[in-house]
């Protein structure tokens, strides 16, 4: 189980585990804001799991906490590996990088100028804008969000969290 990390400002900052989580709780850094159903014993208490936990302490936000440099594995996640040309869900090994601008030109590799995209779309649109190319994309590359940077495994958890996250994702 994972717990979602929240700033002194109700911020999130980060995901742990839960066991960290309850560390941090135990040594008066941090207090339960949401708890799982799950619970865990111990000699003489039952603790449910939390969910959600506050940092005492106001710590930086996303934006300079979060990893969200313009990698290929960032990319690849804010596209959830799905062609940003023709919507194809691709797998990480088949899907490659492409820069909507070519390098060529001098499209750098920027969040608003890089995309994921499948073999077919990448060669189609070869040193082209995609309007030479004929082609289209599906919606406007932009900066992640801190959701957008997620793996996959972890955004089942997001509706218990929602309500924490909502606007404040980075
Ligand atoms: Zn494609």
């Amino acid at each position: 189980m994972r717990t979602l990390v929240l700033n002194a400002a109700y911020e999130p900052i980060h995901l742990v585990t839960w066991e960290k989580a309850m560390c941090l709780v135990v040594t008066a850094k941090a207090e339960i804001v949401a708890e799982y159903d799950e619970v865990v014993r111990s000699v003489s208490r039952i603790y449910k799991l939390p969910s959600v936990v506050r940092l005492k302490s106001y710590v930086r936000t996303f934006r300079r906490t979060m990893n969200s440099r313009c990698t290929r594995r960032n990319i690849l996640l804010r596209d959830q590996l799905t062609c940003q040309y023709c919507s194809q869900r691709m797998n990480q090994h088949n899907i490659t990088i492409d820069h909507v601008k070519p390098r060529c030109h001098g499209g750098g590799t920027v969040w608003n100028n890089v995309v994921a995209a499948c073999h077919p779309c990448n060669r189609k649109k070869a040193d082209l804008t995609p309007e030479q190319a004929g082609l289209r994309l599906i919606r406007t590359p932009r900066s992640p969000t801190w959701i957008d940077l997620l793996e996959e495994a972890h955004r089942e958890l997001i509706n218990s969290w929602l309500p924490f996250i909502t606007n404040k994702t980075g």
